[in-house]
This record gives structure tokens, sequence and C-alpha cells, in this order.
């Protein structure tokens, strides 16, 4: 049996995901999780409960959302990298579809565009 590919583990994974929300309700399985994720940041912006409790909730969302918005900057940088490791050799269509877009890539995709139109009836 050979190994999964990275898009096959996405597609089991989803498929597992998926049966068992359709027989439970994720919010109610999924609580606990939520609340000590949750409590992650209650804890970060008020240790010691000092605060008003609305204060607290507004202070742990900010801090929730800024580790979000760290976690997507980081992924993001990521993805550039990536790129540009994949994209080597400037002047290739394999380039240009690994996303850079200098003009020698994006010219060696309009040729490749312009091959592809003249090749149809
Ligand atoms: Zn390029």
């Amino acid at each position: 049996m050979s190994a999964l590919s990275s898009e096959q583990k996405r597609l089991c994974s989803q498929i597992s995901a998926n049966t068992r929300w359709a027989h439970h309700d994720p919010r109610e399985e999924l609580k606990p999780a939520h609340d000590g994720w949750r409590q992650r940041f209650v804890d970060e912006v008020d240790p010691n409960r000092e605060l008003p409790e609305a204060e607290r909730e507004r202070r742990a969302t900010s801090a929730m959302r800024a580790y979000m918005a760290r976690l997507a900057l980081q992924s993001s940088k990521a993805r550039a990298r990536k790129r540009e490791d994949r994209a080597t050799t400037h002047g290739t269509r394999s380039a240009y579809t690994a996303g850079c877009r200098c003009e020698p890539c994006r010219s060696a995709n309009a040729a490749y565009m312009r091959g592809r139109k003249a090749a149809l009836p």
C-alpha cells in the first residue's frame, strides 16, 4: 500500500471530521477545547482576575485576535519564502506558476498562453 499524499491526508481528515459533525453537535463537543483555548488569553491579560469581567473579556478577545494575526503573518511569510524558493529559474512558465511576476516570467507565461490559444481550433 502506498503512502497517502498530503492532499489525500487532507481529504481523509475532512471525511472523518464531517462524518463526526454529521452525528454530533460540534459546539458541544468542542466546548472544553474552546474554553481552554479562551482561558489562555484570559490568563494572559488578567492573571489575577483583577479587572471587571467585561473589560477582561474585551482584552482577551484582542489578545486572541493579535495571536491569530501573528499566525497569519508567519504563514504569509512562509508561503512567500516557499514561492521564492520554487521560482529560482526566472523567465520560465514554471516560475510564473509558482508565483513569480517578474518581467521574464510574465513573458514566458504570455508566450505559453499565446501558444495554447494558437493550438485551439
Ligand atoms: Zn521571475
